[in-house]
């Protein structure tokens, strides 16, 4: 009788997903009266058995094989997949992250079982007997589903920045279980890294300045970058402006780009087309920066400017830059 936490890492690095996960899989354990375990994915991961400690897991499974050097979907499915069969969990939930999805869908094909992805709430009557309810954003947030898992053991994911991590240390015991994986089931795995610029991403940084098509070219972007910098953000933008060329995909906000929620996103001449809401709308405080006073982010932010983005954001750089010089 447990909940087990799939925890997302990075050759070792714990993803941030992952905390929200450890919490919400705690939280359920505890309503079901049941075990709190956890299962990290080769042997780069046993470090974060401390992490993992802080936030409450009875035991966190260790799974090892030389094939796990890295990630790769089908390896960390079939391991998934394995330690289900010998530990028997009751639920088990992974983040509702690109990789997390991945690996969980890969593990429920294995034991011919339903996975529910991406939800935002489960039920907080579930004593781990009878279906399990869910709550889970579809069709990119148009649609709120609620359904009900019936199966003897529940996959899920959680949907990201749906729970705050909260730590809850308990003394935890760890335990290495050694997985027969197939070279032939290995279809894809990581073979190369390009490094990255070290610094915030669009992902975690606290401030976001987005621009839409209404920037109107790439060299547009100029004045989105001076107030990013200013404010020690970084740049998105929808994708409009990713099909036209003007910037790289990995800036993209949205359904198919990434999901945020800094602390003030800051929404240059987007129409808040629903697609890219689901991106923005973890966001904490929007300003939206738009010349149509019924475009769909102005209705939706708590600010609004009605204007034409190319005087009102380098009025905002200025005054920021004035205020500043006088301290
Ligand atoms: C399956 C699918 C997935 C998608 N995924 C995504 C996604 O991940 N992210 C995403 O963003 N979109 C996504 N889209 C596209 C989405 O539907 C919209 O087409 C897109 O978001 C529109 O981008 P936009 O707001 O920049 O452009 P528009 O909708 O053309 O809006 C431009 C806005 O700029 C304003 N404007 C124009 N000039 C100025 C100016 N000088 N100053 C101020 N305001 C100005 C206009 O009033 C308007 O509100 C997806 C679509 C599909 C079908």
């Amino acid at each position: 009788m447990s909940v087990l936490a799939i925890v997302e890492h990075d050759r070792g690095l714990i993803s941030p997903a992952s905390l929200g996960v450890l919490t919400a899989a705690r939280n359920l354990a505890k309503q079901m009266n049941s075990k709190f375990e956890a299962l990290t994915i080769g042997a780069d991961a046993d470090a974060l058995s401390e992490t993992i400690s802080k936030y409450g897991a009875a035991t966190v499974h260790q799974v090892h094989h030389p094939m796990l050097l890295d990630f790769g979907p089908e390896a960390w499915g079939e391991s998934i997949a394995q330690v289900v069969r010998k530990t028997l969990p009751q639920i088990v939930i992974g983040s509702g992250t690109e990789r997390g999805n991945e690996i969980i869908a890969q593990a429920a094909a294995r034991l011919d079982l339903p996975a529910a992805m991406n939800c935002t709430e489960f039920s907080s009557i579930f004593d781990g007997t009878g279906p399990l309810r869910v709550v889970r954003a579809r069709w990119g947030g148009s649609l709120i589903e609620e359904s009900q898992i019936e199966a003897s053991i529940k996959l899920v994911t959680l949907a990201n920045h749906i729970v705050e991590p909260i730590e809850h240390p308990e003394s935890t015991t760890m335990s290495v279980v050694d997985v027969d994986l197939d070279s032939s089931v290995i279809h894809s795995f990581v073979r190369d890294r390009v490094e990255r610029v070290a610094g915030v991403t669009l992902a975690t940084s606290p401030v976001v300045v987005s621009g839409g098509r209404g920037v109107g070219s790439a060299e547009g972007f100029a004045p989105l970058e001076d107030l990013a910098k200013l404010l020690n953000g970084v740049v998105g933008c929808s994708r409009a402006v990713t099909n036209n060329g003007w910037r790289n995909h990995t800036d993209q906000v949205g359904q198919t780009g990434t999901r945020i929620a800094p602390d003030i996103y800051i929404a240059c001449g987007i129409s808040g087309a629903i697609q890219h809401w689901v991106g923005a709308m973890a966001s904490k405080n929007i300003l939206a920066i738009n010349i149509d006073p019924q475009a769909n982010i102005v209705t939706k932010a708590a600010y609004a400017v009605i204007g034409d983005l190319h005087e009102v954001v380098p009025a905002i750089s200025a005054e920021i830059k004035r205020r500043r010089d006088k301290l």
